[in-house]
């Protein structure tokens, strides 16, 4: 089953995540030169529209997944062989939502190159069993809830929109759902913290994220979200990195209760990779802690540019990325002042190596810590977890709303 081959990526013989950034690094590459000869000749324009690979390619980066979907089946049928088609065919069905035919699709391309170690990774994420049966739409859980929240926020949500578009100089996203990944920290051997009385972080973790998905799913906004794991499984820091590419999300959110030695630490912190303040003491303390779970050596590096022009591509992504993951903290900070955690905290900067490998907007939050007696007591009672969850969900429908994902109406 999955496990062996998620176990075989901890221990390090998988490929790390580097082809996804690469893949990312040529497409922009190839972008910026398409554009420049494109604009000079039409006849270019028109050969590479011709190339139906490269048209499913853009159908994909530019959001069009349903046009993406037909145009790719129709080259699998048409050549069962084309492996690279496959894997685009895999990435449009998990980004529609559609799991087991994404997993049916990275099998196909599985079954002619068995080597490609990078869409195995993929395969076994999507292979989990699914506990959030429509992770795209449908209000199933906490309907009554949801919808008041969801009309409650909207009173805010134009305000902060604008100061978001305001301040980033960028318009709203044209079209389709945000897209949430919550990635729920540690999992299977690796149990995280553990407090004083036997609470771990993993559980508290995974409860989390699947209380603060229902929750956001009730709220009946068509926000896309997806979750790294769904059961109690280990998942390596290159694995759950590869699920932004997998469902090229908006923005990632690390969900962790972390231990730290100083048991006075407490309440909801927010990490980003570069932050105005720079790191503090719970940064650095947090960050020790979770580097060392994540197997990664201090001073974890970015993965190496290949040629000036990437590494020019690629500082430029990661400069608008800290710019993004510092709004979407101060949005989720704001938003949570309600949370049975308020007025502690606040939002940092962190040598997480996670954040390090995530290549999109990227937030860590430590929602309370096993270490500290008053927040275990709320992370292990289940009614106040769920609260824990409820003020994050408004929190992250704020930060979609001020980027411009799924506003209503
Ligand atoms: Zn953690």
């Amino acid at each position: 089953m999955p496990m062996s081959d998620i176990a075989k990526f901890q221990a390090g013989k998988g490929t790390p995540a580097a082809p996804c950034r690469a893949n990312r690094r040529r497409f922009l590459i190839r972008l910026a030169g398409f554009a420049a000869v494109a604009a000079l000749s039409p006849l270019s324009l028109a050969l590479a529209s011709a190339d139906p690979m490269a048209a499913a390619q853009h159908l994909l980066d530019a959001g069009k997944i349903e046009e993406a979907v037909v145009s790719l089946r129709r080259i699998t049928a048409a050549d069962p062989r084309n492996e690279r088609a496959f894997i685009l065919l895999g990435r449009a069905w998990a980004q529609s939502g559609k799991p087991a035919q994404a997993l049916a699709a990275f099998r196909e391309a599985l079954r002619i190159n068995p080597a490609d170690t990078h869409t195995r990774m993929l395969a076994d994420i999507l292979a989990q069993r699914p506990i959030l049966e429509e992770p795209v739409t449908g209000a199933k859980h906490g309907e009554k809830g949801g919808r008041r929240s969801a009309s409650r926020l909207e009173k805010t949500a134009r305000a902060e929109r604008e100061a978001f578009v305001a301040e980033s100089g960028r318009p709203p996203r044209p079209t389709g759902p945000f897209r949430l990944v919550i990635d729920a920290g540690h999992g299977g051997p690796d149990a995280g913290g553990v407090g004083a009385s036997g609470l771990r972080e993993k559980n508290v973790t995974l409860d989390l994220a699947l209380q603060t998905a229902r929750e956001i799913q009730g709220a009946g906004t068509g926000m896309a979200i997806f979750l790294t794991r769904m059961s109690d499984i280990r998942l390596s820091t290159a694995a759950r990195a590869a699920c932004v590419d997998l469902y090229a999300a908006d923005l990632f959110l690390s969900l962790h209760a972390p231990s730290v030695d100083d048991a006075a630490v407490s309440g909801v912190h927010l990490f980003t990779r570069q932050g105005g303040g720079g790191p503090d003491a719970v940064a650095q303390a947090v960050a020790a802690f979770e580097n060392r779970l994540a197997g990664a050596v201090p001073g974890f590096p970015r993965a190496g540019h290949h040629g000036v022009e990437a590494g020019l591509v690629r500082d430029g992504m990661a400069r608008r990325q800290d710019v993004d993951s510092a709004r979407y903290a101060a949005i989720l900070e704001k938003g949570m002042g309600g949370g049975p955690f308020s007025g502690k905290g606040g939002v940092a900067a962190a040598g997480l190596s996670l954040l390090d490998a995530v290549d999109a907007p990227a937030v860590f939050a430590a929602m309370g810590f096993v270490s500290n007696a008053k927040d275990a007591a709320v992370l292990a009672d289940a009614d106040r977890r769920n609260e824990l969850a409820g003020s994050l969900a408004r929190a992250i429908l704020s930060a979609s709303r001020a980027a411009g994902g799924n506003a209503p109406g």
